[in-house]
């Protein structure tokens, strides 16, 4: 049986263009539902390996405006419109994000306002399929609910400066899937994230050496290292605890942390379920919840 309730990461980067981890991007599926959580770089390459057509997302939900986590916006919307069995969209997009997802998608539709109307002449694409649906929050509370799906937004902390940022509940079927966003450790995750089935965490780390430089320091001070993840989780007790947006800072000296590391600092502060995110590791949301890889193992 297929799960009906699955949280896949489809870009566990930062802004490192990588081709092992792409850009900030989270598919949640409820029921028919599907939302995708952010859109960095290669969203859609990863939805193409997924066989999920484009247009078949439901719901862009956006979390701040952090380049990277926005930089594949204009890739969904317009490739999700595509006749091809890649796109197929007949619908408006549907975005969601806090205060700056309309001045993100106005300037975008100008931007792409000549592909559009040269698509339109020349291949009778449906002006419906590339129409934009935004809508804004500014504050926590419930933003979705539909065929079963609640989606609570709740405002976290990712610095003085960068403001709004927030992360996601997802709640379907009596279960719940908790994305926490850029953020330093913060107590409104520790709220919304109490009796998740799964948690799914933002982390960043550096080698002790590493950490005496001032932009170093400033980096890290805008996410959470791994023994606060590990305190969050502590406090949270999920099922299963994930991290995604791995963000392991080095220099021309000094080498990143290993995954390994990573491991045993949380550890020093949570001893349950955890698993280091991968591009295309999927959660399957049951009683339990059950991790499968898609990505072959190097
Ligand atoms: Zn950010
Ligand atoms: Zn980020």
């Amino acid at each position: 049986m297929t799960a009906d309730f699955r949280v896949t990461l489809l870009g566990t980067g930062v802004p490192i263009p990588s081709p092992d981890r792409f850009g900030p991007c989270t598919l949640v599926e409820a029921g028919d539902r599907k939302f995708l959580v952010d859109a960095g770089r290669g969203a859609t390459i990863r939805l193409y390996q997924l066989k999920i057509p484009i247009g078949r997302i439901d719901v862009q939900l956006l979390t701040h405006y952090h380049s990277d986590h926005v930089s594949c916006v204009a890739d969904v919307w317009l490739t999700g419109w595509l006749e091809s069995h890649f796109g197929t969209r007949k619908t408006p997009y549907r975005v969601i994000g806090p205060t700056g997802a309309k001045r993100l998608m106005e300037n975008l539709e100008r931007a792409y306002a000549d592909d559009i109307k040269i698509r339109v002449a020349d291949e009778k694409l449906p002006l419906s399929g590339i129409a934009i649906d935004v809508s804004e929050y500014d504050r926590d509370g419930l933003i979705y609910d539909q065929n079963g799906v609640k989606v609570i937004a709740f405002e976290v902390d990712h610095g003085d400066v960068i403001k709004p940022c927030y992360g996601y509940r997802f709640e379907y079927g009596g279960r719940v899937a908790v994305l926490s966003s850029d953020t330093r450790y913060n107590q409104n995750v520790i709220k919304h994230g109490a009796g998740a089935d799964l948690l799914v965490h933002e982390v960043a780390s550096a080698r002790p050496e590493l950490m005496r430089e001032a932009y170093i320091q400033r980096i890290i001070a805008h996410h959470t290292t791994p023994y606060d993840c590990g305190r969050v989780f502590a406090q949270t007790r999920p099922k299963l605890a994930a991290f995604t947006h791995i963000v392991q800072l080095a220099s021309a000296t000094i080498p990143p942390p290993s995954v390994e590391d990573m491991i045993a600092e949380t550890r020093r502060a949570y001893d349950g379920p955890l698993e280091v995110g991968e591009d295309l590791m999927s959660f399957e949301i049951g009683d339990t919840v059950t991790v499968k890889r898609l990505m072959p193992k190097n």
